[in-house]
């Protein structure tokens, strides 16, 4: 797969609102917006940090991904999300060379990027997000 660069690194936190707060505060680094993804049961933020960015994720439902993530491990550094040209053909390929994919296709993540993920199990422990930017 070609990866141009880092997108993001995805963080669990308790509380967005407080987190926020942090990393505008003691890192000085600005939230540039707030966005909730039903789908994904969160609320995100997200701050540009030179090319990549810090997104920031906030359970709006125990029973969703980060509410077990924190539930289970607390807070703390969740996913690394690699840009890259072709999303679906990423995954295939993945798939392909034997990693066990989380999705088998592109959805639509935040920010309107259509990402997919590939499992810890198969990565050497990293919930590795892949994204592309269709709307380029
Ligand atoms: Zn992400």
């Amino acid at each position: 797969m070609e990866i141009t660069h880092i997108e993001h690194i995805g963080i669990a936190v308790e509380n967005l609102d407080e987190s926020i707060r942090y990393y505008e505060d003691v890192l000085g680094v600005k939230c540039y917006g707030v966005e909730e993804v039903a789908d994904q049961k969160v609320r995100t933020a997200f701050f540009k940090v030179g090319d990549a960015k810090i997104e920031l994720l906030e359970s709006t439902d125990p029973e969703g991904p980060i509410g077990k993530y924190v539930e289970k491990k607390g807070p703390g550094m969740h996913h690394i999300a690699f840009s890259v040209k072709d999303v679906d053909g990423a995954l295939k390929e993945a798939e392909e060379k034997g990693i066990r994919t989380i999705d088998k296709s592109s959805r639509k993540g935040a920010e309107g990027l259509s990402i997919g993920f590939l499992h810890p199990k198969s990565t050497k422990g990293v919930l590795t997000e892949l994204c592309e930017n269709k709307n380029k």
